[in-house]
């Protein structure tokens, strides 16, 4: 059985002492890709930097609503998504938990991404936080995703999920569908079309449940799909190979 992490940080500094240790573990725990996802300038290229030096981890790079106090160069993101090894620009979006006094420009930079991700025909990784009316009227109204993408720790908002899919996106799940907080973790797992159905860590952070304040892996992402599979009522196992093709359909990925 062979999972897809579609969304992980070992570009983030709480990897920096065993990055190659956990990458190995990983693999040999039946963790056959990762998409490890940049949010800003510095950590996109570590993205790529990871990604080319192993066969089975991928990249994106982006600038994320929580980082616009760092460089925006977007055409240095667009240089970046030319290395073969990147999958998706991301992650990009809104976060209003974060950030409330910049709304204007956190659209303006998601949408110059999009624009980025279309020109490049990649597909993209959506940040939304407490921002959910604001992440839809971009994609409803102001510009066209041409090649679809994935909310990714997607919030378990009903609403949102299925005005998502509505649009053609993947709905990608981590740890939090797991807490015992998570009211609509059943409602909401269940609302998404199997095709667009996938699963991430999030790593080194959304640490599932009974690991919950751990640092994360791409190991525990089996226990998002375990939650996903007794909730539909499906096999670990066909879980496990329908996220995994998802993932490399919204991804790209030939083998
Ligand atoms: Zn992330």
């Amino acid at each position: 059985m062979n999972f897809f992490d579609t969304h992980a940080h070992y570009n983030d500094e709480k990897f920096e002492e065993d990055r190659n240790i956990i990458i190995r573990e990983i693999k040999e725990n039946n963790i056959k890709y990762v998409t490890v996802v940049g949010y800003n300038i510095e950590s996109s290229i570590k993205a790529i930097e990871i990604a080319n030096k192993y066969d089975n981890i991928y990249a994106t790079v982006g600038i994320s609503p929580n980082d616009l106090d760092s460089q925006i160069d977007l055409e240095k993101i667009e240089s970046l998504a030319q290395d073969k090894k990147v999958v998706a620009i991301g992650e990009i979006g809104l976060d209003y938990y974060w950030n409330k006094e910049n709304k204007d420009l956190q659209k303006d930079i998601f949408v110059k991404q999009i624009e980025i991700a279309n020109k490049m025909d990649l597909p993209i990784s959506i940040h939304t936080r407490e921002a959910v009316y604001d992440t839809l009227e971009v994609l409803k109204n102001r510009i066209k995703v041409k090649n679809s993408g994935i909310f990714h720790c997607c919030p378990l908002n009903i609403e949102l999920i299925k005005e998502a899919v509505k649009l053609g996106f993947y709905i990608s799940f981590s740890g939090n569908v797991t807490f015992k907080n998570s009211k609509n973790a059943n409602k909401c797992i269940e609302a998404v079309p199997i095709d667009k159905l996938l699963i991430e860590t999030d790593s080194p952070y959304m640490t599932p449940e009974p690991y919950r304040g751990k640092r994360n892996n791409s190991i525990y992402v089996k226990l998002v799909a375990q939650k996903i599979a007794e909730v539909r009522n499906m096999e670990l196992e066909d879980i496990a190979k329908i996220t995994l093709e998802n993932a490399k359909r919204v991804y790209k990925i030939v083998d």
